[in-house]
């Protein structure tokens, strides 16, 4: 390696940093904080490619930035774009790993469904991204990055109004640098979003939701449930083995929840496997005394995945059952299914009908054609 590219790799990539960071990082050059106020403005609301576009700050300390930090902006590398409007974008990271984020519109909502990790180790068997393992942990630039990233493919006047952490990989399982991507989005000096349009999925790691509710966050959480019998979970989610669903549970009715908001419950129905209709009955049970929604998800198949979605007779009468115990119960339509961009379906490594079904990436056809299908 050249003495280049090893500074290259050394230096920090300024998106890493949080807004108190940033301050402290650079009140070792002697810079005031509202300097940091300044560069962050650039990286988050601007949305500057180099530091040299920094043009408001002294040349001198431009160029020791230019000199001492980097930006590692996410490349696009396909754009797909479903029949009902959801987007689908593949992204490389600067090491060339590649992860995906999804853009879905709904009535009012356009809703950022971003990656925490490239790949997962959770190992769910009902879920494609199990398939790929877990290739590497994201870093706070790069899941944050991933909504500067589908901004970008939006039409003028079209904006995200909210952000899930549904995409590949466990959030909870990369905490920091999750809390970290979640500061940095919700900074008002940056893009500012409120943290009650944020939401984190987690597959049920107990450790990782009581740090989330210690931190001052106050973003949503959402649960992975499927089951509602340790055997049940434990075939499903490996990790149920570790944090049974007694101790998740437990960990979710001791989550602080806001006056009028809800914790959500996700619950992929599968035929045969936990859609009998004691599982609903079940599901009243555990949840009661938890201010919550279940997301009944249809599961979305493939081939490498050994189950079958419940049919719709079946998926309506489970949602009944909840709704006569008094537990708001919600279909979730899938999404993006046409172009592999729904519930479970993200995964890039060896996909090989994935990358042919991709469209290059050039302002002609991939920022047009996605940003005109948006907003039809
Ligand atoms: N690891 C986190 C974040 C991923 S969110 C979590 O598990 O919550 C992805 C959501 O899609 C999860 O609710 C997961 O249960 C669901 N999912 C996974 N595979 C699916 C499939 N094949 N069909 C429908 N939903 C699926």
């Amino acid at each position: 390696m050249t003495a280049v590219s090893m500074a290259a790799v050394q230096v920090p990539d300024l998106r890493d940093f949080t807004l108190s960071e940033l301050t402290e990082w650079i009140g070792g050059f002697g810079e005031p904080p509202y300097r940091a106020r300044q560069i962050f403005r650039w990286l988050w609301k601007r949305q500057i490619h180099s530091i040299s576009e920094m043009t408001d700050l002294p040349r001198a300390f431009r160029e020791a930035l230019v000199a001492r930090a980097r930006l590692s902006p996410l490349s696009v590398v396909g754009v797909q774009s479903s029949r009902d409007g959801t987007g689908k974008l593949l992204l490389r990271l600067s090491d060339g790993e590649e992860i995906e984020a999804v853009l879905i519109p709904e009535a009012r909502r356009l809703t950022a469904c971003i990656s925490s990790q490239a790949g997962c180790a959770m190992g769910c068997r009902f879920c494609l991204t199990a398939t790929m393992g877990l290739h590497r942990n994201l870093r706070p630039a790069e899941i944050a990055g991933q909504v500067l990233a589908l901004a970008s493919t939006l039409a003028p006047g079209e904006h995200i109004t909210h952000i899930v952490l549904m995409g590949m990989g466990e959030p909870l399982a990369n905490y920091a640098a999750t809390e970290k991507a979640l500061q940095i989005l919700t900074a008002k000096t940056g893009l500012g979003f409120s943290p009650r349009r944020i939401t984190v999925s987690t597959v049920g790691l107990v450790p990782g939701i009581r740090r989330l509710a210690r931190s001052d966050l106050g973003v949503n959480l959402a649960v992975s449930l499927t089951a509602t019998t340790d055997e049940v979970r434990n075939d499903l989610i490996p990790i149920n083995d570790r944090y049974p669903l007694s101790e998740l549970l437990r960990a979710c009715r001791e989550f602080p929840l806001p006056p009028r908001r809800r914790m959500t419950f996700e619950y992929v129905l599968m035929a045969g496997v936990n859609d009998h209709v004691e599982d609903a009955h079940r599901l009243v049970k555990l949840l009661k005394g938890i201010r919550c929604k279940v997301n009944l998800i249809p599961l979305n198949e493939a081939p490498e995945i050994p189950f079958h979605r419940s049919s719709r007779q079946r998926t309506e009468a489970f949602q009944k059952i909840l709704e006569r115990a008094g537990t708001i119960g919600t279909i979730r339509e899938s999404r993006g299914q046409d172009i592999s961009a729904a519930c479970g379906m993200l995964a890039t490594a060896d996909r090989s009908l994935d990358t042919a079904r991709s469209v290059p990436y050039t302002p002609e056809c991939g920022v047009e054609q996605f940003g005109s299908s948006l907003g039809s």
